[in-house]
């Protein structure tokens, strides 16, 4: 098979199979082909995984901050000279368009690797004198994390996680999604080739079941998830009962709000940004654009004749920008939901179609004429397809764009600075733009409010998530007791 790696799962510096676990596919979207066979993993290979995870750790921790950021920023210089090679393989394993893997992906990993690299030798506790007597605190690793992927950003995620994991000294044991569990094999490959000691970032492969044997398991310390709202309930929960720290990067529903005075060449491309890269298949889309009664007529026009450019086809062709959604299964759902919007009366500007073929391929969608109360309006879909909904007022629009259960992004365009300024202080969500959208650079905090997570991911915010700090209360006299 075209993409069959030498094993399923890499532990402990190695490839390693278990052809006792579960078979499953891997299926390039574009096409319906099986690229790949892997096995999911059976308790023994979970164990093998925690034990090198748990042994690698205290080699690992031991090596100065210094030490271990030069490993990182080594296989962030290994994976941008396989930028390519790496970037097609992604595009096999999700479906996505060359002309965006080759800049998102693993280039978005190599910027983790290297900005968590270049800070693991600043991490530092404190001193904090009290007279003569002094606190001082160390700053210390959690000890062994697991992380969990979804499916949209398979090289990212596991490099969002590895990354500051091991700059502050934990070892990773990372399950990928079943989707897409090509990627992060490299990702732990490149790491070993940069000198990361054996053990300290280990893949496992498998279902949601291999994750919740993860998640238990006595020698974990912290979990960090990326997939939807309900996975996030049972991660969370299942992580209480052993008090296990937690990362959620959930899903989303997030409002995109457009005044009249926006700058409509600039609104569009940020509504397009939101809705239709990676095929509309990212968490923190601004699914829900709010568009001012003014500008209504004129933005649907012109987003309408930007939607003439999508290139649909081979993802492999440098010059397609749109492909499949990432399996059949997805597919459906998307179609599902553009059904119910039509059915609930939502108005259907432009696409709702399947492509036939053999591929995941379906149309960028628009609809016009969203109520809140739609369906499309209200539930993640995960998919290319755009809900316009009208207002009047900032005051009206703020409460409409807070009242979901979702809290990730948000997002405004306007040439009022106090008003870009106000709307995002009301915005209940934990990554917000204005006058652009969706990017996401190392430098800066992600992550989301109320259902959509816990935790903030990039930035020296990550930090706080992959260390805790210890306090040394150091006495410098007599000790004086009361008796
Ligand atoms: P999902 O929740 O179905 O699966 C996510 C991962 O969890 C998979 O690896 C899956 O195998 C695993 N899993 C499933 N059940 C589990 C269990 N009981 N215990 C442990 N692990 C379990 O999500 P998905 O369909 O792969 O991804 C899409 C979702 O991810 C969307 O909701 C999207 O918004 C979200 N997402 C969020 C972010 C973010 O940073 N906030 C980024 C990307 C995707």
């Amino acid at each position: 098979m075209q993409h069959q790696p030498t094993a399923s799962h890499f532990i402990d510096g190695a490839y390693i199979e278990d052809a006792a676990g579960e078979a499953f596919d891997v299926v390039y979207p574009a096409t319906g082909e099986v690229i790949a066979r892997l096995h999911a993993a059976t308790p023994a290979i979970i164990d093998k995984a925690l034990d090198a995870a748990k042994r690698a750790q205290k080699e690992w921790a031991a090596m100065t901050g210094t030490e271990r950021g030069r490993v990182l920023r080594r296989a962030a210089d290994i994976m941008r000279e396989r930028n390519h090679d790496l970037s097609v393989l992604e595009t096999y394993d999700t479906g996505k368009p060359y002309q965006e893997t080759s800049v998102a992906d693993a280039t978005s990993g190599a910027d983790a690797l290297e900005y968590f690299g270049g800070l693991a030798g600043s991490l530092t506790g404190e001193h904090i004198q009290l007279g003569d007597d002094f606190v001082y605190t160390r700053r210390e690793p959690l000890g062994v994390c697991v992380g969990i992927g979804a499916w949209n950003y398979p090289t990212q995620i596991a490099c969002w996680k590895g990354a500051p994991a091991l700059a502050c000294g934990n070892a990773m044991v990372f399950k990928p999604s079943e989707n897409t569990p090509l990627c992060a094999l490299k990702v732990a490959e490149i790491l070993m080739e940069a000198g990361a000691p054996a053990g300290t970032y280990n893949v496992v492969q498998g279902l949601g079941a291999v994750g919740a044997a993860l998640v238990t398991d006595p020698r974990v310390n912290k979990v960090s998830l990326t997939g939807s709202v309900p996975t996030g309930k049972k991660v969370y929960a299942a992580a209480a009962e052993g008090m296990r720290h937690v990362t959620m990067e959930l899903g989303g529903k997030s409002p995109l709000v457009i005044f009249d005075d926006a700058d409509l060449e600039n609104a569009v491309s940020g509504a397009i940004l939101a809705n239709f890269y990676s095929t509309g298949q990212v968490c923190s889309n601004g699914t829900r654009v709010f568009v001012q009664s003014g500008i209504k007529e004129a933005f649907l026009k012109r987003l309408s004749e930007r939607l003439a450019d999508v290139k649909m086809g081979d993802p492999l062709d440098p010059e397609v920008n749109f492909g499949p959604m990432v399996s059949e299964r997805q597919r459906d759902i998307v179609e599902g939901y553009i059904a119910k919007g039509v059915e609930e009366g939502a108005r259907l500007v432009t696409g709702g179609k399947r492509v036939d073929g053999d591929g995941f391929f379906i149309e960028a969608t628009v609809f016009a004429d969203v109520t809140d109360d739609m369906t499309i309006a209200r539930e993640e879909i995960f998919g290319p397809v755009l809900s316009v909904l009208d207002f009047e007022t900032e005051e009206d629009v703020l409460a409409r764009a807070n009242a979901t259960e979702f809290g990730l992004a948000a997002g405004v365009f306007t040439a009022d600075l106090t008003r870009a300024h106000r709307m995002v202080a009301g915005f209940e969500a934990g990554t917000c733009y204005i006058n652009t959208y969706n990017l996401a650079p190392v430098e800066a905090p992600f992550g989301g409010m109320k259902m959509s997570g816990v935790g903030r991911e990039n930035s020296k915010a990550a930090i706080e998530h992959y260390s805790q700090l210890k306090g040394v209360y150091v006495g410098m006299g007599d000790v004086e007791a009361p008796f």
